[in-house]
C-alpha cells in the first residue's frame, strides 16, 4: 500500500532519534513529518532591517546587527568561564557573551569576519551587551541569505535544552523540506482556482510559510494556507448539510390553516417587524420543503424571537402535528408558558407544562394527553428529552438559548418522532458577527432578527466608580421609590470560587446596611444554591416581594422582569462583553426609562477600557459581538457555543473575515456546480475530504 512520506513518524528525520522525538511529541504534540511541516513559525526575524549599534538604547527589546569580530577570548576559570568578543560596525561597538558551548564557538567563530548577529540586549552598569546571540557569517555565498526573514517556532526551555530551540527547530524545518517533493505534499484546491485568485501552490505556500525571501512572500504563503484551512472547513460544513437535505427527509407542512390564520388576523398582539417577518418567511419555506429543518435564530435580547416561535408552531399545528418548546431553566420555561398560553386561550389550542418539577398524578395525565394528541403544545425544561416523553405526533421543537444544551440533548429530541425527525429550531440571543455564524453553524441555517420592536427605550449606560458609591446608592433608592425594582451582578471569579463567593457576600453585606429590612427586602442569587431555591429568589423578585436582586451571573440567560429598570454590574472590567450585553438586556423590557451602571476599579487595562467604552456607547449586540471578537479573539465564543470543531492552525476568525467569505463563496459554488464533486478537477478535493472524514470522528458529534 502507498504510504504517504508525511505519515513517517518524526523521530526518523535525520538529526532528530528517538529522544528528541519523544520531546517534540510531548512538547509540541508534533508526531510525525506532517505535524512538523505544519508547525508553522509563530513570527519571523526580519533579517532585512538591521540596526545600528550606536541607536541602541534601554528601550531596545532584540536586535539584528550587522558588523564585524574585532576580539575573540577566553575569560574566567572553570564555571565562570566564558566567550566574550567584541562586535563593531561603522557606529560603535557592543560585547557578545557566551557561557555555553565556549570551546566548540572559540573555534568556530572568526575574528575579522563579517557577521549578521541576532539576540536580545541586556545592559549592565550602563553598558549594552548580548548573551547567546545566533551568529551567521556572510561570505559570498550567503549575502543573498543574509537579508530574508528568518522562522521562529515557539519552544520551551526543555526543548532549548536539546537542541530544539528556535534555531534548532529551523534545521529540522529545513531537513524536512529538502527531503521531501512536491507530490508528497500535493495540491488539493482545483487549479482554476488557484489561477482566478493567483494563489500560491500547496507545496510553495507551505516552502515559503517557513522559508520566505520578504514579506510579500511571507503573505502569499499565509493568504494561500488561511484559505485551504477556511475553505475546507467551508466544505466540509456544507457537505453536513447537503447530507442531511439528501437523507433527512422531514414532514411536509403545506397548509396554512385555521389556528394560524385566526392568530395572525384577530389575535396578534402587535404587528411584526420587517425582520420577524423575514424570519418567519424562512422558516415557512423551510417547512413546506419536504426536508428537515435545522435553523438557528439570532436575534438580540428583545428582539421578539418568541413570538416568531410560536407562529412556526402554529404551523405544525394547522398540519396535524404537535409542538414543542424547550428551554434551558424552569424560571425560562414558566415565563414561555404563561405568556403562550395567553396566547393559546382564544385560539383552542391546549398547553402543557412539564418540568422536572411535575411530579406523580399530575405527571402521569400530562403524559397521557401528550400522547393521545390532546396537548398540543409541550413547553419545558429538558425533562422533555425523557424518554418516558412521548408524543402522538411531534412535527416541530423549538429550542430557546441553545448554547445552554448539548449536542447530545438536541439529538436525542430527533427520536421523539418518525418516521422523519421533527423540524428543529434553535433560538439564541448571543450575539456572534456574521462571519464565525457562518462557521460555527455552518451547517445550520441562519436566520437573523436585526431589528427591534418599536417604541424600546434605549437602555442608559454609564460608567461609575467607588468615588459615586453614595450617588449610586441614592439614585437606587429613588428608583426603588417610584416602584422600580434593581439587580446588582458580581463577576464569578473563574480561578477561585471562594473568592467570588466571598465577593458576592460582601457585596450583599454592605448591600444589606445600605438597604435596611423592613423598607427594603432583598433577593439573592449564586450558583451554589439549588434549582428550586434559585427559582423561589426569582419568583420572589418577580412577584415584587423584593426589590433588589443580588446575584452572579446566573441571572443571565432570558429572564423576564419588566418591572426592573436598574442593572448594576460590579467590577464591570471583569466581565466579558458579550456577558455584559446579556446582563444588560436584564432591564429596558417594560415601558420605563432603563439604566445599566457599570461600576469599576480605577486601574483599567487598555481592553477593559475599550469593552466600558463600547457597553457605554452602544446597544447593538452584532456591533458589540464584532468588537468582542476582535479584542477576544474567536475561541471564547467557541467555546460557549461547544463547538470544539475549530482547530484552526493558521485562520484567525478574526482577523481573516474576508478570506473567510471568499472561502465560503468558493465552497458554495463548487458544491452547486458540482455537488458530489465528481468533475476531474475536483477530484483531489474530493479524494482529501474523504480521507478526512474517515480520520475525524468529532464530526459525527455535529447535530
Ligand atoms: P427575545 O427575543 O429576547 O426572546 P421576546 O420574544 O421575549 O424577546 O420579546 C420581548 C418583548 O417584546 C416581549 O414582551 C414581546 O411581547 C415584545 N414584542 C415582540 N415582538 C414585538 C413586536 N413586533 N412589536 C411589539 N412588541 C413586540
Ligand atoms: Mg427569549
Amino acid at each position: 500500500m502507498y504510504k504517504n512520506p508525511l505519515d513517517t513518524a518524526i523521530e526518523y528525520l535525520t538529526g532528530v532519534g528517538p529522544a528528541r522525538a519523544d520531546l517534540l511529541k510531548k512538547e509540541l504534540n508534533i508526531f510525525t513529518f506532517r505535524d512538523l511541516l505544519y508547525h508553522f513559525p509563530f513570527r519571523y526575524v526580519d533579517k532585512t532591517k538591521f540596526i545600528k549599534i550606536q541607536n541602541i538604547d534601554p528601550e531596545t527589546d532584540t536586535v539584528l546587527l550587522r558588523g564585524y569580530l574585532r576580539r575573540l577570548e577566553t575569560v574566567g576559570e572553570g564555571r565562570s568561564k566564558r566567550l566574550s568578543a567584541t562586535l563593531r560596525d561603522e557606529t560603535g561597538s557592543i560585547e557578545l557573551v557566551w557561557f555555553q558551548q565556549v570551546i566548540f564557538l572559540e573555534k568556530k567563530l572568526l575574528v575579522n569576519s563579517e557577521y549578521i548577529v541576532y539576540g536580545r540586549i541586556t545592559e549592565f552598569n550602563g553598558r549594552f551587551s548580548i548573551s547567546h546571540p545566533e551568529m551567521e557569517l556572510i561570505t559570498p555565498e550567503n549575502t543573498e541569505r543574509a537579508t530574508t526573514l528568518d522562522p521562529v517556532y515557539s519552544s520551551t526551555e526543555k526543548l532549548n535544552q536539546r537542541g530544539l530551540d528556535a534555531k534548532g527547530q529551523r534545521k529540522a524545518v529545513k531537513t524536512l523540506l529538502e527531503r521531501l517533493k512536491p507530490e508528497d505534499v500535493g495540491e488539493i484546491l482545483p487549479p482554476y482556482i488557484l489561477e482566478h485568485y493567483n494563489m500560491l501552490g500547496r507545496w510553495d505556500g507551505l516552502q515559503k510559510i517557513h522559508f520566505p525571501q520578504n514579506d510579500y512572500e511571507l503573505q502569499r504563503a499565509e493568504n494561500r494556507l488561511k484559505f485551504e484551512e477556511l475553505f475546507l472547513l467551508q466544505m466540509r460544513l456544507l457537505q453536513l448539510k447537503n447530507r442531511r437535505k439528501d437523507t433527512v427527509r422531514g414532514f411536509q407542512f403545506l397548509k396554512i390553516g385555521d389556528i394560524f390564520n385566526n392568530f395572525y388576523h384577530k389575535y396578534l398582539p402587535f404587528e411584526l417587524t420587517g425582520a420577524q417577518k423575514r424570519v418567519l418567511k424562512e422558516i415557512r419555506r423551510d417547512l413546506g420543503a419536504g426536508f428537515q429543518m435545522n435553523r438557528l435564530v439570532q436575534g438580540d435580547v428583545g428582539s421578539g424571537k418568541t413570538i416568531v416561535a410560536f407562529i412556526s408552531m402554529l404551523m405544525a399545528l394547522d398540519n396535524g402535528f404537535q409542538a414543542c418548546l424547550m428551554a434551558p431553566t424552569e424560571i425560562l420555561a414558566q415565563q414561555h408558558y404563561d405568556s403562550i398560553a395567553k396566547l393559546c386561550e382564544p385560539l383552542g389550542v391546549k398547553v402543557g407544562f412539564l418540568t422536572g418539577s411535575v411530579k406523580g398524578k399530575k405527571r402521569n395525565s400530562l403524559l397521557e394527553d401528550l400522547l393521545l394528541g390532546r396537548i398540543q403544545i409541550l413547553i419545558g425544561t429538558h425533562a422533555l428529552i425523557e424518554d418516558t416523553v412521548a408524543f402522538k405526533h411531534l412535527g416541530l421543537a423549538v429550542i430557546d438559548e441553545q448554547h445552554r444544551f448539548g449536542v447530545q440533548q438536541r439529538a436525542s429530541l430527533w427520536r421523539k418522532s418518525s418516521p422523519f425527525p421533527p423540524h428543529i429550531l434553535v433560538m439564541t440571543a448571543t450575539p456572534i458577527p456574521r462571519t464565525l455564524a457562518m462557521t460555527l453553524y455552518g451547517d445550520l441555517d441562519v436566520s437573523v432578527i436585526d431589528e427591534l420592536p418599536p417604541g424600546r427605550k434605549p437602555i442608559k449606560t454609564v460608567h461609575r466608580n467607588e468615588n459615586h458609591r453614595l450617588r449610586v446608592i441614592g439614585f437606587m433608592k429613588e428608583e426603588i421609590a417610584k416602584g422600580r425594582q434593581v439587580y446588582i451582578v458580581y463577576p464569578l471569579i473563574e480561578e477561585n470560587e471562594k473568592l467570588s463567593w466571598q465577593s458576592l457576600m460582601e457585596g450583599y453585606e454592605a448591600i444589606s446596611r445600605d438597604f435596611p429590612t423592613p423598607q427594603y427586602q432583598i433577593s439573592i442569587v449564586h450558583g451554589q444554591m439549588r434549582g428550586q431555591e434559585k427559582d423561589y429568589e426569582m419568583q420572589r423578585f418577580l412577584s415584587r416581594e423584593t426589590q433588589i436582586m443580588v446575584a452572579t451571573t446566573v441571572i443571565e440567560v432570558g429572564v423576564n422582569v419588566p418591572n426592573a429598570s436598574v442593572m448594576i454590574i460590579e467590577n464591570a472590567e471583569r466581565f466579558g462583553l458579550s456577558q455584559l450585553h446579556q446582563l444588560r438586556g436584564r432591564v429596558g423590557r417594560g415601558a420605563e426609562q432603563s439604566y445599566c451602571i457599570l461600576m469599576t476599579s480605577f486601574k483599567l487595562t487598555a481592553d477593559g477600557k475599550e469593552r466600558i467604552k463600547t457597553m457605554c456607547e452602544t446597544t447593538d449586540g452584532f456591533k458589540i459581538a464584532e468588537v468582542d471578537l476582535r479584542l477576544r479573539g474567536p475561541g471564547d465564543i467557541e467555546g460557549t457555543m461547544q463547538s470544539g470543531i475549530l482547530n484552526l492552525q493558521i485562520a484567525d476568525l478574526a482577523k481573516d473575515q474576508k478570506i473567510l467569505e471568499v472561502a465560503r463563496r468558493t465552497a458554495t459554488d463548487i458544491l452547486t456546480q458540482d455537488k458530489n464533486l465528481e468533475l476531474p478537477q475536483h477530484e483531489n478535493l474530493r479524494n482529501y475530504l474523504d480521507s478526512q472524514t474517515r480520520t475525524e470522528k468529532v464530526w459525527n458529534r455535529i447535530s
